[in-house]
């Protein structure tokens, strides 16, 4: 056994150390003989720091000064060998998190893209402000996010709602338009995601049944599928 004021430095000692008063640590592994190395002199360190009265609860066994002795050998090497613990903190940020979902079933037929097409009515725009749903006359449109329906003159929508939302931060406008007269839910109106806000119709300059769906960002008409395919977080629900 190892002088108890000389650190043992050879690897033979160091078995020694292992093998005698140490036994009772073998099987256990470095980092948790290190932790527990390192809570131990904690705990002694409380213990030589309460009051003379407090003695009764001290550890009466002489195997704590064999462990207090591998704070000064081999052992106090394998805590430092085995130190800096990791640590770990999570980022500080503050995110927003707005569900947002379809307005219809994401299923539902597209006639029409965003963007230039070729007009097909003759009121209808060459550069289309948004995409074209058709899930057919009078499906319930759903709001795609919470807001409040504002007023926002929108030219050939006929019956059409508009919803500003904030969204990461940012305010987004959602637009819905050629509803069945008298369906669309009126300015100021406060809405949940998935609140119905309408039904499908042809009212303005239209062609047939279908759902013009727009995302307008600040003031800039954005391509309403791709910026819907990057934001939906909630799985629909019809
Ligand atoms: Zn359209």
């Amino acid at each position: 056994m190892p002088h108890p004021l000389h650190p043992a430095t050879r690897a033979s000692d160091l078995r020694a150390a292992h093998h005698l008063p140490l036994g009772i640590f073998r099987g256990i592994s470095r980092r948790r003989l290190a932790v527990g190395t390192v809570a131990l002199s904690m705990a002694l360190i409380v213990v030589h720091d309460l009051p003379a009265s407090a003695t009764a609860i001290e550890p009466a066994e002489p195997t704590v000064v064999g462990q207090q002795l591998t704070l000064s050998a081999a052992n106090l090497a394998q805590s430092e060998a085995a130190l800096p613990l990791p640590t770990e903190r999570d980022d500080i940020a503050l995110s927003y998190y707005t569900p947002i979902q379809w307005p219809v079933a994401p299923t539902s037929p597209i006639t029409s893209l965003f963007g230039y097409r070729s007009a097909p009515c003759a009121g209808c725009s060459t550069q289309h402000s948004g995409i074209d749903f058709t899930p057919g006359y009078g499906t319930a449109i759903h709001a795609i996010a919470d807001g409040v329906v504002v007023s926002r003159p929108m030219e050939g929508w006929g019956s059409y709602v508009v919803i500003q939302h904030e969204i990461d931060g940012q305010i987004v406008y959602s637009g819905y338009a050629h509803m069945i007269s008298g369906s669309n839910v009126p300015v100021g109106t406060v809405v949940h995601r998935g609140d119905v806000i309408g039904r499908v119709g042809s009212t303005g300059e239209s062609t047939g049944a279908h759902l013009h769906f727009s995302i307008i960002v600040g003031d800039t008409f954005v391509d309403p599928l791709s910026w819907m395919r990057t934001k939906v977080t909630e799985a629909w629900v019809g």
